[in-house]
C-alpha cells in the first residue's frame, strides 16, 4: 500500500515517508472548550479520524496527539479580542475550569457517537505551563523575542522563514497592518509568547514566570505539547484552514527558532471548511450547529459521519438538511444491504475475523485494493465509499465474501456497518426489506414467464415507493432513492 498527502508546505502532493519507519507521529490542533463543538469543528476531528485509521490500516504505528485550549486563546487568531474562556465563564457565572471541564466532556462525547478514536495522547494546555514556559526560555535564549508594554513576544523580523506555509510575501507582511494592532508590536505579526500585563483585568488563570506573573499566548501550547509527546521532528500536523496564515505560521516559527531544526514537521493537512447555506459557521459568533441539534432533528450521529466521509476533506463541503437527509438513506441503504447479505450467509461473518481466502484471492479483493488506493491517494473518502458500494453491488460475489470485505473496510470508515445492519432493523424496516424481497421474487419469476408488464409494473410501484432495482449478473439488488 502507498500513501500520498497533500501536503500544504508547498502546495502538492507528496509520498507519505515517515522519520521512524513503520512509526507515524501525527498532532492535530485540538478543540477550544468554552462552549459545544459545532458541526463543523466536528468536521475537522472526522477527518483526523480517518487520516489515523488510514494509516494503521496501512500498517503504520501512529502516535495521535490532541490538545484541549483550556487558557489563552483570544477571540481573534492574532493576539486581538477577548479571551474565550475568561468570557464564556463569565457569561455563564461559572470558573475557567468548569467550563472547561463541561465542555471537554461534551467534546468527547460527540467524538464518541461519531465513532471518532480517542487519541493516543489527549493533552490540556493548563497541564503543560511549564513545557510552554521552557520552550520560551529557548526562544529567548535563541534571540528571537523582546518585551514590551509587559509582555514577551515573537519577532517575526528574526525568522527569515516566517510565513513559507501560508505562502505569505515579506512586503506583504507590513500591509496586513491593522488599525487598532498591539501598539507594542513591532511587527504587525509578530504574537505574543507570554502575556504579562493583560488587557483584561480578571484574567482567572495565571501562572509566575521568568516574564512575570501573566499566561501564555495561544499558539505556544501547540508547539510545546507536540514537542512534549512526539518530538523536536515529527510527521504530521493537522487542523483546518484557518490556521494556516496565523496559527500554524507561527507554532512553526516558535518551534523552529527554538530547537534550530528544520523542518519542524514534514507533512502538513488542513481541511476545508463546512459551510452553512447562509455562510460561516463560527463558535464564538452563536449561531450554530451542534451534533446534539441535529439528533434532536432525529438523525442518527453516524449519518453526519457518513455525510461527511462523502465529501473530499480538501473541498469546501455544504451543509444542508436536504444533504443529510440524503446520507441517511445512503447510511439506511448500506444497513439494508448488509442485513441482506448477513442473511444470505447465514450469519458467521463478524467484524475483525481475518479475511477468508475466498476474499483475498477473489473478485472481492478487487474491491478492496481499490478502496485502500483510494484512501492512500489523500485519503479520498468519497472514492472509498464508491468501491464499499460496487463491492455490496456486485451479486457476483459470494454474500459472505461480500460482508467480510465491507466489515475490513469499515475498520477506515468507521460507520458501524455491522451494527447498523442490526440496529436500523427496527420492525418497520425489516418487513418493508421482507415485503422488497418478496415483490423481487414475483418479479424475477413474471420475467421468466416472459410477463414483462407484470415485471414492470412491480419495478414501477416500487420507485413510487422510494425503493429502486437494480439487475446484475447475479441477481437483483435494491436501494433506497
Ligand atoms: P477551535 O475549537 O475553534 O479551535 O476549532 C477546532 C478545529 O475546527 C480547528 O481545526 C478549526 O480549524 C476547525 N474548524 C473551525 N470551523 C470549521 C468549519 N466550519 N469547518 C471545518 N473545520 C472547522
Ligand atoms: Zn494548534
Amino acid at each position: 500500500m502507498a500513501l500520498t498527502i497533500f501536503n500544504t508546505l508547498g502546495r502538492r502532493p507528496e509520498p507519505f515517508e515517515p522519520i521512524t519507519p513503520g512509526k507515524a507521529g501525527f498532532y492535530g490542533c485540538g478543540p477550544t472548550v468554552y462552549n459545544y463543538a459545532h458541526i463543523g469543528n466536528l468536521r475537522a476531528y472526522v477527518f483526523h479520524d480517518l487520516l489515523t485509521r488510514t494509516l494503521r490500516r496501512q500498517g503504520f504505528e501512529v502516535t495521535h496527539v490532541m490538545n484541549i485550549t483550556d487558557v489563552g486563546h483570544l477571540s481573534g487568531d492574532n493576539d486581538e479580542g477577548d479571551d474565550k474562556m475568561v468570557k464564556s465563564a463569565a457569561e455563564r457565572g461559572k470558573s475557567v475550569l468548569e467550563v472547561a471541564e463541561f465542555y471537554t466532556r461534551a467534546f468527547f462525547k460527540d467524538t464518541e457517537r461519531l465513532n471518532i478514536n480517542r487519541p493516543s495522547v489527549v493533552c490540556k494546555a493548563t497541564e503543560h505551563i511549564g513545557e510552554m514556559i521552557d520552550l520560551i526560555r529557548r526562544i529567548e535564549a535563541a534571540g528571537f523575542t523582546y518585551s514590551a508594554g509587559g509582555n514577551l513576544y515573537f519577532d517575526i523580523g528574526k525568522f527569515p522563514h516566517y510565513g513559507d506555509l501560508a505562502l505569505l510575501r515579506p512586503d506583504g507582511l507590513k500591509a496586513g497592518a491593522r488599525i487598532g494592532a498591539d501598539e507594542n508590536k513591532r511587527n504587525p505579526q509578530d504574537f505574543a509568547l507570554w502575556f504579562t500585563r493583560s488587557k483584561f483585568e480578571h484574567q482567572a488563570l495565571v501562572w509566575d514566570s521568568p516574564w512575570g506573573r501573566g499566561y501564555p499566548g495561544w499558539h505556544i501550547e501547540c508547539s510545546a505539547m507536540s514537542i512534549k509527546y512526539l518530538g523536536e521532528q515529527f510527521d504530521i500536523h493537522a487542523g483546518g484552514i484557518d490556521h494556516i496564515p496565523i496559527h500554524h505560521t507561527n507554532e512553526i516559527a516558535q518551534s523552529e527558532s527554538a530547537t534550530g531544526k528544520r523542518p519542524w514537521v514534514r507533512y502538513w493537512v488542513h481541511n476545508e471548511f463546512l459551510v452553512l447555506d447562509k455562510g460561516k459557521m463560527s463558535k464564538s459568533s452563536g449561531g450554530f450547529l451542534t451534533l446534539q441539534s441535529l439528533v434532536d432533528s432525529g438523525y442518527d450521529p453516524l449519518d453526519y459521519r457518513y455525510f461527511l466521509l462523502g465529501g473530499h476533506y480538501r473541498s469546501q463541503l455544504q451543509f444542508s438538511y436536504k444533504a443529510l437527509d440524503g446520507a441517511r438513506n445512503g447510511r439506511k441503504s448500506l444497513g439494508d444491504r448488509i442485513r441482506f447479505l448477513s442473511e444470505k450467509a447465514g450469519g458467521g461473518v463478524t467484524p475483525g475475523t481475518a479475511l477468508p481466502s475466498s476474499v483475498t484471492n477473489g473478485k472481492a479483493r478487487g474491491y478492496i485494493d481499490a478502496f485502500d488506493k483510494a484512501l492512500g491517494d489523500d485519503f479520498s473518502s468519497p472514492r472509498a465509499l464508491a468501491e464499499l458500494w460496487g463491492l455490496l453491488r456486485d451479486t457476483e460475489i459470494a454474500p459472505a465474501d461480500a460482508l467480510a470485505a465491507a466489515f475490513d473496510m469499515d475498520r477506515a470508515l468507521g460507520l458501524s456497518l455491522a451494527e447498523a445492519a442490526v440496529r436500523d432493523a427496527d420492525g418497520a424496516d425489516q418487513g418493508l426489506a421482507k415485503e422488497i424481497e418478496a415483490l423481487i421474487a414475483e418479479r424475477t419469476s413474471a420475467k421468466k414467464a416472459k410477463d414483462f408488464a407484470k415485471a414492470d409494473g412491480i419495478r414501477n410501484s416500487l420507485k413510487d415507493k422510494g425503493i429502486l432495482l437494480e439487475d446484475g449478473p447475479g441477481g437483483t439488488i435494491w436501494r433506497r432513492l
